[in-house]
């Protein structure tokens, strides 16, 4: 196999993903910071058994990107974050905000790292967003179970090994810290009962113990920031060149390499040859350098099956 799926493949409309009672993943945010090509910051939707589950991740653009694909909110169980950038979490108060203001009732689970200098943990965070003396004070009542109970798994990011986040409704997640610079980031693996998903965060794919953590996913999802030619920038010290990237998909003999992160510079911007967009074609031949089943370059809200996944070129 060597199928690259690029953003203009044809695809399913947005808001019937996940709608056939079984399950998939559906890109919210492709992009980064800067939101080359229109694409928003990171951000994912599992789909289970019909339903909305899990949020990984919550940059900038999420809720319009769950409104644009027709999703009720209320029906998520968790958001799973993987690090505290904010384009990765800046949607997370609107998104609370939009469940409080519509009365939800159900628990949320969310889980996030650890702190570190110059970073908050997953509590410090909620507390200086939503506490009596933080930033949306009105919003206070969430950390008291008002109007429902958020229900916390802060995760340690200290010793590189995989643990125990949540199971619920046959899903189970795990996680396992990542490289990335002074940022506490986790990578997430959620198992199905017949599908695995991977999320590796922002990266620098130095640590070859995640590719244990992501043994034969279904679907690995990548952070492609960097063209190969960002090779010795200061930036492929705290997030992977490609042909890293490629190195962990094969070593994790992962089925399918799904690209997220993309980002691209103005194009009068000096560097603006170091961003993977620059040069999408460079990247997957990066990646090539070791791997050599299907890569996904998907655009915002495209649907991945998880039951009978798309493998063939387009
Ligand atoms: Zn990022």
């Amino acid at each position: 196999m060597s199928a690259v799926l690029d953003a203009t493949a044809p695809e399913r409309p947005a808001d019937t993903c996940g709608r056939n009672g079984g399950s998939a993943l559906q890109v919210l945010g492709s992009g980064g910071p800067m939101h080359g090509q229109g694409r928003g910051s990171a951000a994912y939707l599992l789909w289970s058994m019909g339903r909305p589950s899990i949020l990984i991740d919550v940059g900038g653009g999420t809720t319009v990107a769950l409104a644009r694909a027709g999703v009720e909110a209320a029906q998520l169980d968790a958001v799973l974050i993987s690090h505290f950038h904010p384009d990765h979490v800046s949607d997370l108060p609107a998104f609370l905000w939009g469940e409080m203001v519509t009365r939800r009732r159900r628990p949320l689970a969310i889980a996030g790292p650890t702190g570190a200098k110059d970073f908050r943990s997953l509590d410090a965070f909620l507390e200086k967003q939503f506490g009596a003396e933080g930033a949306f004070p009105d919003m206070k009542g969430l950390l008291s179970g008002e109007p429902f109970q958020l229900e916390l798994a802060a995760i340690e990011t200290v010793k590189a090994r995989a643990s125990r986040v949540f199971e619920h409704n046959g899903l189970r997640v795990s996680a396992y810290p990542v490289p990335h610079g002074r940022a506490p980031t986790l990578a997430y693996r959620i198992e199905g009962p017949d599908f695995s998903v991977v999320f590796g965060g922002d990266q620098t794919g130095l640590d070859p113990g995640f590719s244990k953590f992501a043994q034969g996913a279904d679907y690995l999802v990548l952070h492609a920031m960097l063209s190969p030619r960002a090779a010795g920038h200061t930036l492929a010290q705290v997030v992977a060149l490609p042909e890293t990237l490629g190195r962990r998909a094969a070593e994790a003999k992962a089925k399918r390499v799904v690209l997220g992160h993309l980002m691209a510079g103005a194009p009068d911007q000096d560097e603006a040859h170091v961003w993977s967009l620059s040069s999408m074609p460079a990247v997957i031949e990066g990646l090539r350098t070791y791997y050599q089943a299907p890569i996904l370059v998907p655009s915002d809200l495209q649907c991945l099956d998880l039951d009978t996944p798309e493998d063939d070129d387009v």
